[in-house]
């Protein structure tokens, strides 16, 4: 047999102002067409919010449970009557197989439902077939996480920094302070890796609390041993849960003080998809935050639900252009607009431009040209520990 686990992705209502009540006659919908797609010794059964199971008996392979879920979609991605409304929806499906290795349908539904998370994740409307290696990935994201939430108290994280140059001569202005994990058997492991992990079971407040503080202890020593370079600076990645933490400000109030450096010489980064997830309240913190002098930076500019429409109100001073766009803007004309659009309205609105992922000569050339600030890449050097950093700053 065949285990389907499907969630409706979105509805849309045409004629009409949502509401919960056509949401729950939508699944109610959604329902009786699953019971119509299968047949009356399949079991279909509401596992809570707006996610089904079904169960299709005597199934040798794929075929059939993917013809019951195409079947279901075309009914529901075209606008259709419900009541008096006008609607249309979407389903995401993971579908599981039954074979050897399964004796409980319970962990059949389970491996579903981590299937459907997969297809959700490659943006809904379609399905994912279960294999072993999603199960193998699941299974290492479980010890992975373990093992972070010991990592802290085992020293294992290092904090490595980034230069960010002045485009127009090169000159280093200060770096970005990236986490590396030094995992005991698997090596470094990368923040792109653990990061979205550390966000979701809150580890990210601790990991980010240690990283702010090492970096200003790390600043600030440089700034003793260098006392001809007083104006580098560095920037700490804050994440949308730290942003969001009641003890955020005195934190890094605390912080400073305790360090010893001065607001001016510390950047906060904040991605602009952290800032739209309570878009007002964000605001409001970081008011409060630009009155401690620090300075703050628009991660990821471009990546999100970008609107420039409410920039002007961000109390923030510069824009980081997201690599993506870097990274093609000497080949494609679209990206290259972009970051000029993006550098004459932040000139309009007085605030800098700093544009990561900058590679290649040719790169930095078109950076120059449209009056880009600052650039961070490759081009000028990889994140390095603080050890090759002090090199680079000697230099
Ligand atoms: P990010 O904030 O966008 O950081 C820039 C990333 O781009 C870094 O990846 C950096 O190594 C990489 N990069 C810089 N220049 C180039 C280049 O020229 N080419 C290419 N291909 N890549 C370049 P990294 O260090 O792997 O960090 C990935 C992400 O993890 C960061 O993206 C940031 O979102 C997150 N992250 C890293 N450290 C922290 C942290 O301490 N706290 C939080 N909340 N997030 C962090
Ligand atoms: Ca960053
Ligand atoms: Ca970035």
């Amino acid at each position: 047999f065949a285990v389907i686990h499907c969630g409706v992705d979105r509805f849309s209502v045409i004629n009409h102002s949502l509401g919960n009540r056509i949401g729950d006659l939508l699944l109610i919908e959604v329902a009786n067409l699953l019971r119509r797609a299968t047949r009356p010794t399949d079991m279909v059964a509401r596992l809570g919010g707006d996610e089904f199971g079904i169960l299709l008996e005597d199934i040798r392979d794929a075929t059939s449970p993917v013809r019951v879920i195409q079947r279901l979609q075309e009914k529901l991605v075209l606008p259709f009557q419900l009541h008096e409304h006008e609607v249309f929806s979407s389903l995401s499906s993971g579908v599981t197989l039954s074979g050897e290795q399964y004796e409980e349908a319970d962990v059949m539904l389970r491996d579903a439902n981590m299937a459907m998370r997969r297809a959700k994740a490659q943006g809904g409307g379609g399905y994912v077939l279960f294999d072993r290696g999603m199960h193998e990935e699941a299974l290492r994201r479980l010890d992975l996480e373990l093992d972070l939430r010991r990592a802290l108290e085992k020293h294992q994280f290092e904090a490595y920094y980034q230069p960010i140059v002045r485009v127009a001569d090169g000159r280093l202005m200060g770096f970005e302070a990236l986490v590396r994990w030094n995992h005991p058997e698997q090596g470094l492991i990368s923040p792109a890796e653990f990061i979205p992990l550390a966000e979701e079971n809150g580890l990210i407040v601790h990991i980010g609390r240690w990283m702010l503080r090492e970096a200003c202890t790390q600043m600030r020593a440089w700034q003793r041993a260098f006392p001809r370079r007083p104006a580098l600076t560095v920037s700490v990645n804050l994440s949308a849960r730290q942003l969001l933490h009641p003890d955020i400000l005195p934190e890094i109030r605390r912080t400073l003080r305790e360090t010893g450096l001065s607001a001016r010489h510390l950047k906060l980064e904040i991605t602009e998809s952290a800032m739209m997830e309570d878009a007002e309240r964000a605001i409001e913190l970081l008011e409060v935050l630009k009155r401690t002098r620090l300075q703050l930076m628009l991660d990821d500019f471009g990546t999100g639900y970008s609107s420039l429409s409410y920039l002007h109100r961000l109390p923030i001073d510069a824009l980081k252009v997201d690599r993506s766009f870097v990274m093609h803007m000497h080949e494609r004309i679209e990206d290259r607009s972009f970051v000029e659009t993006i550098v004459n309205l932040a000139q309009k609105l007085g605030r800098s431009v700093v544009c990561e992922g900058v590679e290649l000569p040719e790169q930095e050339a078109l950076l120059r040209e449209l009056g880009v600030e600052f650039a961070q890449g490759y081009l000028y050097s990889r994140p390095v520990t603080a050890a090759q950093a002090e090199m680079l700053i000697i230099e």
